[in-house]
């Protein structure tokens, strides 16, 4: 795996909410994202896992440019792309693109598939027609769907060849980052292994780097090379996936992994329990945001907010107990 950074993000925070209404009170503010830093690798599959609410969306539509950040920077290949205003910032990020989750809502449903590719193409400003028409049978043919696919409607495609449309759709503009918001949401397990078997298939041929934003845990581990876990709009560990799946050191990773029997971790997690539902994101925690369902919080994790930091080789974890919790296992999964 190459070590080039093509994207980094530092300290990003993206603020929903908040404006007045005409009727009604306010929404109060909600820091969805509160201070990510991450850097993505070239060639790379990285994950972002969290329960629904935790920000991994709008951490995807931020990087994007679709949703403003409030605070941080957003370098791609060494460059700025943040601090802009919303038509700048996706002219500065065409190399990001994004797989929407919603395979029907992403096309027009009155428009053929060949009209919906070619308008990305128009939009990008790509042309003649001839030059557009090509670049559209190549990627169909790419993603495996016949060119004769451009005449037929959203409608009368199955959910795999919708979700090939999607893809053709984004790789058409020949982007150099996909944010990928949970691929597979929606298809049967059989189509899923074909889609994500696709997915991997065309990171090497056209040495993509994907974002690849999940709940699915068993997906994450058999997509990713590394995996970012969230919650409450903050990074909480960030590991190899190897090693985060055989030794978790966050007690909401682990949390996660035991609720997901169909893993098989290489460590004895105990009898963990899950701890009730997130708090809201208006009213987070002092100190640690995971303090009021973890049940290894002591006195300081309400004092200060443990900061995510290197624990060892290819991990960073946030976590005042995480020595306490599992240093042995960590270190032997390094
Ligand atoms: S800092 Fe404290 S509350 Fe937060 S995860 Fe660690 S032990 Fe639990």
């Amino acid at each position: 795996m190459a070590e080039r950074v093509i994207l980094e993000v530092e300290n990003l925070e993206t603020r929903l909410g908040g404006e007045r209404r005409l009727l009604g009170r306010a929404r109060p503010p909600v820091r969805a994202v509160a201070g990510v830093s991450l850097a993505l690798r070239e060639n790379e599959i990285l994950g972002i896992v969290g329960e629904s609410g935790c920000g991994k969306s709008t951490l995807g539509r931020t990087i994007l440019g679709i949703q403003r950040e409030t605070a941080g920077s957003i370098r791609l290949d060494g460059r700025t792309v943040s601090g802009l205003g919303p038509r700048e910032a996706r002219r500065a990020r065409r190399d990001i693109q994004y797989l929407h989750q919603d395979a029907a809502a992403a096309l027009d449903p009155w428009w053929s598939i060949g009209r919906s590719l070619e308008e990305a193409l128009v939009i990008s400003g790509v042309g003649p027609r001839a030059e557009r028409r090509a670049r559209i049978d190549r990627m169909l043919a790419a993603v495996g769907l016949e060119p004769a696919l451009r005449r037929r409607y959203p409608h009368e495609l199955s959910g795999g060849q919708l979700r090939r449309v999607t893809l053709a759709r984004v790789l058409v503009l020949a982007p150099r980052v996909v944010i990928l918001d949970e691929p597979t949401s929606g298809l049967d397990l059989s189509v899923q292994a074909t889609v994500l078997g696709l997915i991997r298939a065309l990171l090497t041929e056209f040495r993509l780097t994907y974002l690849f934003i999940s709940h699915d845990l068993s997906v994450v581990r058999q997509m990713c090379d590394r995996v970012a876990i969230m919650y409450l709009g903050r990074i909480v560990e960030l590991a190899d996936t190897r090693r985060l799946f055989e030794a978790p050191a966050h007690p909401y990773t682990r949390m996660l992994l035991m609720a997901a029997p169909r893993l098989a971790t290489g460590q004895d997690l105990g009898a963990l329990p899950i701890h009730g539902e997130p708090p809201s994101p208006t009213a987070v925690p002092s100190g640690c945001a995971f303090r009021t369902r973890c049940p290894y919080t002591v006195a300081r994790c309400a004092e200060a907010r443990p900061e995510l930091e290197p624990v060892v080789a290819g991990r960073e974890v946030a976590c005042h107990r995480w020595r306490d919790l599992g240093e042995a296992a960590v270190a032997s999964a390094s």
